[in-house]
């Protein structure tokens, strides 16, 4: 269990509040200009000794996802995005992040633009997320009047400003190139790749895509050490600390932050008040935001939550967003409304997505009642594997994951189902 003193989020619940003068005095902007003195290279290799990971889903060093950018500034800009447009069900860690510790992220936007070549940051916010956005805008204000950003941001000699851009909550602009295209002003709609960002981002300059918590956790890892955060975690390539969201069938759903490679029961049992009813009456849970596939209790019993331990079994960490459920949940009713979700989110720009998600919501719907056949278990399964990795973004992937997880570990659920049907109508 993580020990309180290697905290990163100390205010993650807004017991304080979430200004300036508090955010000081729980260690944020200490001698920022210090930091960034060390230099760019310096920044990079130390977040890349930390270990860090994405903390957006994609799990990509962030170290080496900084040092893609070109090296010296040429006549294009360089610009540092942080996606804060949380969107994953089962996901709200960025959220607390905005409203009750801003300070930290855009201390970080700082010294992770400084690090780029960047003197613009944008944060693109999910437009639901209005009082968020709002807190975020008073902390720019505090920060600016503050000296800490604008010219010679904390006295670094560094430019550097920071813009709030609210999206309107389609959940694809989460893809840091549709994020891109927005902030563009365009319908959001992922591009195809290559280039990536880091050569031809927005306004087809390099750009930088970061999550919020990767951001935010950046202060706090060079102020402490590389050594420090990658000697937290499971391994060097698992390391640090992580929020985690637990929802649905627990006593008591919260974010909390733990170290990364905790256990599943671990940190549903001492953090959330454990399954309701008691870990017996635990059915499966969704360990990394509802795109993940799904696990059953025995994998559930001994699982660690970290990005390698949840590969082996056939899901990922993602957001970490877990959502439990318990013996009382219709696991084909949820997943087939996780279906109708992915339908109605794909932008509809490539076929296999646009028209095999909504192939896949509609068998998915008959198959709650059981209105299909057996075969129908393999023809679905077959169509999630001809839209997964055939797509122009990785959302094909998260739409037809759950529903691989379902006929992975539940099958004779399924065909339970469809013979009960049958019984009935007979
Ligand atoms: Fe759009 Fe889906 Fe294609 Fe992504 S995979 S670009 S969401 S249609």
């Amino acid at each position: 269990m993580l020990n309180d003193e290697d905290r990163i989020f100390t205010n993650l619940y807004g017991f304080e509040p979430h200004n300036l003068e508090h955010a000081r005095k729980r260690g944020d902007w200490d001698n920022t200009k210090a930091i960034l003195k060390k230099g760019r290279e310096w920044i990079i290799e130390e977040v890349k000794a930390s270990g860090l990971r994405g903390r957006g889903g994609a799990g990509f060093s962030t170290g080496l996802k900084w040092s893609f950018m070109p090296k010296e500034l040429g006549d294009r800009p360089h610009y540092l995005v942080i996606n804060a447009d949380e969107s994953e069900p089962g996901t709200c860690k960025d959220r607390d992040i905005l409203r009750n510790d801003p300070h930290k992220l855009l201390e970080g936007a700082l010294i992770a633009g400084f690090a780029i070549g960047a003197h613009v940051a944008y944060i693109y916010i999910r437009g639901e997320f209005f009082n968020e956005g709002s807190a975020v805008l008073e902390a720019i204000e505090e920060a600016k009047a503050a000296g800490l950003l604008g010219k010679d941001a904390a006295g670094s000699g560094w430019d550097f400003d920071v813009i709030l851009h609210r999206g309107a909550g389609a959940y694809i602009c989460g893809e840091e190139t549709a994020l891109i295209e927005s902030i563009e002003g365009k319908k959001g709609q992922p591009r195809n790749k290559p280039p990536f960002p880091a050569m031809a981002g927005l306004y087809s300059c390099p750009t930088i895509v970061n999550n919020v918590e990767t951001i935010s956790v950046v202060s706090t890892i060079l102020r402490r050490g590389a050594s420090w955060f990658s000697g937290l975690g499971l391994d060097e390539k698992n390391a640090g600390t992580k929020l985690f969201c637990i929802s649905g069938h627990v006593n008591y759903p919260c974010n909390v932050e733990e170290e990364m490679g905790v256990s599943l029961r671990e940190l549903i049992e001492k953090h959330a008040g454990g399954v309701r009813g008691g870990w017996d009456n635990l059915l499966a849970v969704i360990p990394g935001g509802s795109s993940t596939p799904m696990i059953p209790k025995e994998i559930c019993d001994s699982v660690h939550m970290d990005f390698d331990s949840l590969r082996e079994v056939n899901t990922a960490l993602g957001t970490a967003g877990v959502i439990v459920m318990d013996k009382s949940t219709d696991l084909i009713y949820a997943i087939a409304r996780l279906s109708y979700f992915y339908k109605h989110e794909s932008c509809g720009q490539c076929t296999p997505c646009r028209e095999g998600v909504g192939w896949i919501w509609r068998i998915m719907t008959r198959m709650v009642k059981g209105n299909a056949s057996v075969e129908e278990i393999d023809m679905l399964w077959d169509i999630t594997k001809e839209i997964e990795g055939n797509t122009i973004c990785a959302f094909g992937d998260a739409a037809v994951w759950p529903v691989q997880g379902l006929i992975r570990h539940f099958r004779p659920e399924m065909e339970k189902r469809i013979m009960e049907y049958r019984k009935s109508v007979a």
